[in-house]
């Protein structure tokens, strides 16, 4: 038996069956590339999904999380600890906003982005119901306030009765969002570009008339940029490439590229007068090995000129997967901004072709049931698009 089907069967013995797992078993990182138990290598154009943008195996944030391991790893949220002042005040610099909250992951930002939103409202009003508008096709997480604004009914059934006071819109219809608002809405979230529902950028017009509405009738307008943000689309934050700046921001994914941590960022007027003390709380988020993380992602972010690099390779990326829309007649569209890119497939199973493709080396991820969505580290050259669209061919022609 490989080491690949033993360690399989004994992860299916003991780990809950929730995800329908590729059967391969990662071991190893370095760059752009990941290694099996079997030593098979890949070339990782999913990066975790849209975590590792640094690459696997950088020195300086490895550097960096040993010698905060030697220091201290956790203290609480009793105490100050410099690595989290440090990572709030860079984060605050890259986006211009107020005040951060650090989580543990993007769900968690999403759960106190609707907190702030509703504690934001009441504190204006005093009233306890209050609405938030989400979009359909969205998605924002897995515990129950995060998927009570998930626009996936597939992933909301069982669940119910899931958070109330929770309206749905079409992503790029302003007239469907408009809609839904009434004297009770006190928010509105939205994926800057939506990731999982498919890659679908929000038009600027969109953005722009939500923000209008959301300035008229003092409507928090929440921006989740937990899978677009960090650099992503070519701007630190996606929403800094349509001048709409949100009220609140969630982050997560390559926020510490691969330590688990996300943030809610507030900006000043939401910050005044939402949570105050007692109103929310964490024990392990903002502890200092994750926020040494985040620091040093900001630190080499600057250092490696990640957002540049991503401005300069996208027109050479989205080429090569035009040029792919234009050979195979199942590929319909491209889709995307940046490196968060998609091709939407018509009549064959995504699934086969993202199987055919680990096959071949190559790791890509779905989104939708008809896309398949590409999330590399931001560090790929033109060699490593080059071999990807070789393979991706590949596994195409494979039957
Ligand atoms: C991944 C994701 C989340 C959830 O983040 P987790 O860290 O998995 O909890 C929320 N929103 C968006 C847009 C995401 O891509």
């Amino acid at each position: 038996m490989s080491k690949t089907q033993d360690y399989i069967n004994r992860a299916e013995e003991v780990i809950l069956h929730t995800y329908n797992r590729f059967p391969v078993v990662l071991e190893k990182g370095k760059g752009v590339y990941l290694e099996d138990v079997d030593q098979k290598q890949y070339l990782d154009f999913g990066a975790g999904i849209a975590v590792f943008a640094l690459g696997y195996g950088n020195r300086k944030y490895q550097e960096a999380l040993k010698q905060q391991i030697d220091d201290v790893i956790h203290t609480s949220n009793l105490y100050y600890n410099v690595p989290a002042i440090e990572a709030a005040e860079k984060l605050i610099q890259a986006c211009g906003m107020s005040k951060v909250f650090f989580t543990n992951s993007g769900t968690e930002a999403i759960e106190g982005a609707i907190k702030t939103a509703r504690k934001y409202a009441y504190h204006k009003d005093g009233h306890t119901d209050h609405e938030i508008i989400a979009m359909n096709h969205s998605f924002h997480g897995r515990s129950i306030g995060a998927l009570s604004v998930t626009g996936n009914p597939h992933y909301q059934e069982a669940f119910r009765p899931l958070m109330g006071g929770v309206k749905f819109a079409d992503f790029n219809d302003l007239n469907s969002v408009k809609a839904q608002i009434n004297e009770k809405t006190c928010a509105i979230i939205l994926e800057t570009v939506q990731g999982e529902g498919g890659i679908y950028p929000a038009d600027r017009e969109f953005l722009e008339g939500i923000k209008k509405i959301c300035e008229e009738k003092d409507i928090l307008l929440i921006l989740d940029e937990i899978q677009c943000g960090m650099g992503r689309t070519g701007e630190m934050f996606a929403w800094q490439g349509y001048g709409v700046s949100p009220d609140i921001m969630t982050c997560a994914k390559a926020l510490g590229c691969g330590v688990p941590v996300g943030a809610f960022v507030l900006n000043e007027k939401t910050a005044k007068a939402s949570l105050v003390p007692g109103d929310h709380g964490t024990t392990y988020g903002g502890n200092p090995f994750a926020c040494a993380a985040v620091s040093k992602v900001f630190d080499l972010f600057e250092e490696e000129k990640i957002v540049e690099h991503v401005r300069q390779i996208t027109p050479y990326f989205e080429k090569k997967l035009d040029e792919l829309v234009e050979t195979y007649e199942f590929l319909s569209e491209r889709r995307g901004k940046g490196l968060m890119q998609g091709l939407v497939v018509e009549g064959r199973p995504v699934g086969e072709i993202i199987t055919k493709a680990l096959e071949n080396g190559l790791i890509i991820l779905s989104a939708g049931n008809n896309v398949l969505r590409f999330v590399p580290p931001l560090i790929i050259t033109q060699e490593h698009i080059d071999e990807m669209i070789e393979k991706l061919k590949k596994s195409f022609e494979s039957k």
